[in-house]
């Protein structure tokens, strides 16, 4: 590694190293080159080399503001992947220089409260987001989109060698928000041949898709856009496809699905899919609306059927999910551009532009050899 060392771009600063990130400086959500003095290097702390940060739409929510709470400057990005570059004595335990690893949207919790027991720190109330939040030192946490980061290394996790790490990247969120709530909800290979649905075929919605077919489900992509139907069912393997403006075929499918993941990220009517569950159906909240949802009652009532939520993963849960995901040769659908392409690809996402995930290079090795 001691050519990464060498290629390294970070400065010792009292205190900790000096990192060139890409900040927001207001709700606009525009990024722009910020320099950010990191923290010093903690027993417990790894040093993040950020070779790639995936781009998902809470980065969007968060940088606009959307939920009335955002902080700036911010430095968004919580799907990162690079190499272990320094680490403390603590750390040491566990990683080592150069070790690939990866970071997520959670980067410190307490350890003491029974959500942490179970190793579902994600619900730990005084869990750390990795950026738009107040470490424990007081600092704001800031994210990815840097080319250094400190994190806690109990945060951070093994990317097993045969995962390519900008592939890997959108593993770090939209990975894990899928593979958690389908192993909580049975959603795994135990109900092999059950119908499940996923609204939005976006980063997170892609990878309902992934992760449904090896686990043996059959999947039906509900989508407001034709354009994505072929490319549903012929190259990420979907077995079915419903635009759900159709109003016949989505009256067709009623009562069809053992299960529904909601990825889509605005206020939407969700009466036309619970009609798609079968008795006893469930269908899981991903999907983070700045405002509130409605439905009637007896949707639910007359089906005996079930609304459901959840975030992220557990950190030991991602480790069991990227070892399942290099195991079974599972591969996210990525599109990876340079940082200084990083506002149009934000307003991209926006337009619902993109298939099916941003993942920044932040190093800009992959486009040395265009320019
Ligand atoms: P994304 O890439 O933008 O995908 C969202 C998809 O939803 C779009 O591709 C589109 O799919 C559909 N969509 C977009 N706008 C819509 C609208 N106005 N009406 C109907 N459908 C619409 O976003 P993402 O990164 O997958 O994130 C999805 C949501 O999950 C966001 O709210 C994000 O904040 C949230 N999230 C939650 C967690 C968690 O832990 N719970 C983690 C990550 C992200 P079609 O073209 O197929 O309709
Ligand atoms: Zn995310
Ligand atoms: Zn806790």
């Amino acid at each position: 590694m001691g050519s990464m060392e060498e290629e390294c771009k970070g400065e010792a600063v009292a205190g900790g190293m000096k990192a060139r990130a890409w900040a927001a400086k207001d709700k606009t959500g525009s990024l722009e080159p910020f320099d950010l003095q990191l923290r010093a290097i903690g027993a417990e702390d790894v040093v993040v080399e950020v070779l790639f940060c995936g781009i998902c739409h809470t980065d969007l929510h968060q940088l606009r503001d959307d939920y009335g709470s955002s902080r700036y400057p911010m430095v968004a990005g919580h799907e990162v992947t690079g190499l272990v570059y320094d680490m403390g004595d603590e750390a040491k335990h566990v990683f080592s220089k150069g070790d690939r690893v990866g970071v997520g949207c959670i980067v410190g919790s307490c350890g003491d409260c029974s959500a942490c027991g179970e190793g579902i720190e994600q619900y730990c109330k005084q869990k750390k987001w990795t950026y738009n939040d107040v470490y424990y030192d007081g600092n704001p946490t800031q994210g990815g989109f840097s080319d250094y980061m400190v994190v806690n290394y109990r945060f951070v996790v093994h990317i097993p060698k045969n995962l390519p790490l900008d592939a890997a990247a959108p593993l770090l969120c939209a990975g894990i928000t899928v593979y958690s709530p389908m192993k909580f909800y049975g959603m795994d290979s135990a109900s092999k041949g059950k119908t499940c649905g996923v609204m939005g075929l976006g980063g997170v919605g892609h990878m309902v898709v992934k992760f449904a077919k090896a686990f043996g489900l059959h999947v039906t992509v509900i989508s407001s856009s034709p354009s994505k139907e072929r490319e549903a069912c012929e190259v990420l393997g979907a077995d079915a496809f419903l635009l759900s403006s159709d109003d016949l075929k989505m009256k067709a499918a009623e009562q069809t699905l053992d299960f529904i993941i909601d990825t889509i990220p605005s206020v939407h009517p969700l009466e036309p899919y619970l009609d798609l569950l079968k008795v006893n159906g469930k269908l899981v909240m991903v999907g983070v609306v700045p405002g509130p949802m409605q439905f009637v009652t007896p949707m639910l009532i007359l089906g005996r059927r079930s609304i459901g939520g959840s975030f992220i993963g557990g950190i030991q849960e991602m480790q069991e999910m990227l070892n399942l995901v290099a195991e079974k040769d599972i591969r996210c659908m990525i599109e990876v551009v340079p940082i200084d392409y990083i506002n149009k690809a934000l307003e991209r996402l926006e337009k619902n532009d993109v298939r099916y995930r941003f993942v920044v290079d932040m190093t800009g090795k992959a486009f040395e050899e265009e320019g």
